[in-house]
């Protein structure tokens, strides 16, 4: 029997990943945390540039441990878990601050890992100096600053990477942000503009109806402003509503929109099929892959250019597989 090679994909786009999820045994104990999804499929699609914050501040492997320490009022500091004179806070800050600004060409999403007091986007433990749980919870240091830093660039835990809805919404972005570093962030112009939204229009209404009115009316009224300051204004409010969820309400409504592109083209045995599909869809009984698979079929026959290039129908490479669990 022949065997069919599995052609790999070309990689375009970087992404920053604590460096212990990508394999390498950084952690104080002088372990690793190899994430299986990290390992077998996104070095298939992406580059990883993995960094480990504390290894680069100084800290050595094995190390002593160290968490988040605070006050009732939000205020916290990272330091020893054993030796609280230890305090790392303000290299992991600048550290974070730094990896921003040096990676800021270079990468279009950043993968981190969860509950670290250095890497953890969000709900990392803080402590009293006691030793006991605060009750709050904060993002790791390093974390934090890189956030603060590159406030557009798409970030997710690894933990989180595991929901079907999370996931398919971080690629999303990390898409999206890499097709605006490479066409309109060093030299926006209103042409330009006007074709990422054109492209993005029906992923936008997917996860904001909404903002889809905003950014269109941003987009329409826009020529007076100077292009910098629109495109500015523009991806900001744009990769603010990627962040929102879509959901099956929201794809069914975009799903009928696009099947409205074709009603006076299509058979009625062919629009009545789609809308069956369609309904199965809003109801939960099969994933978002199936009418869109089946749209896209359609479309390539009968759409316009306009529709045919929406990103909605393909916001990352269809091999990743994430619409499949949607
Ligand atoms: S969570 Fe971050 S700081 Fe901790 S070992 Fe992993 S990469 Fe290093």
């Amino acid at each position: 029997m022949a065997i069919v090679e599995r052609s790999e994909p070309e990689k375009e786009i970087t992404l920053g990943i604590s460096a212990c999820l990508a394999g390498q045994k950084v952690r104080y104990n002088g372990d690793h945390k190899r994430s299986g999804f990290v390992a077998n499929s996104l070095t298939r699609f992406f580059h990883l540039k993995p960094v480990c914050p504390e290894v680069e501040i100084g800290l050595g492997v094995p190390r002593e441990p160290i968490r988040l320490v605070g006050d009732a009022e939000g205020d916290y500091r990272v330091v020893g878990s054993d030796h609280p004179d230890i305090d790392v806070t303000d290299k992991l800050a600048d550290f974070g601050r730094e990896t921003a600004k040096n990676l800021e060409r270079d990468i279009s999403g950043y993968i981190l890992m969860q509950k670290s007091p250095s890497c953890g986007m969000d709900r990392v433990k803080v402590y009293h100096q006691n030793g006991h749980p605060l009750g709050r919870s904060e993002p790791g240091m390093f974390a934090r600053t890189l956030m603060e830093t590159s406030p557009l660039l798409p970030v997710e835990e690894e933990g989180r990477l595991h929901d079907p809805v999370l996931r398919d919404n971080f690629f999303a972005r990390v898409f999206a942000w890499h097709r605006w570093q490479q066409e309109m962030r060093d030299e926006p112009t209103y042409a330009g503009l006007v074709a990422y939204h054109s492209a993005y229009k029906y992923l936008i209404m997917a996860h904001s109806p909404q903002n889809y009115r905003k950014l269109g009316q941003m987009v329409s009224i826009g020529k007076k402003k100077p292009v910098e300051e629109l495109a500015e204004e523009y991806i900001s409010l744009f990769m603010e509503t990627l962040r929102s969820k879509a959901n099956r309400k929201s794809h069914t409504n975009v799903l009928l929109h696009l099947l409205g592109y074709m009603k006076k083209d299509l058979s009625d045995e062919s629009k009545q099929t789609l809308l069956e599909i369609i309904e199965q869809y809003r109801t939960g009984m099969i994933p978002l892959i199936v009418p869109v698979t089946m749209l896209s079929h359609f479309l390539n026959i009968h759409g316009s250019q306009y529709v045919k290039d929406q990103v909605y129908l393909k916001p990352y490479p269809e091999e990743l597989g994430l619409r499949n669990t949607l």
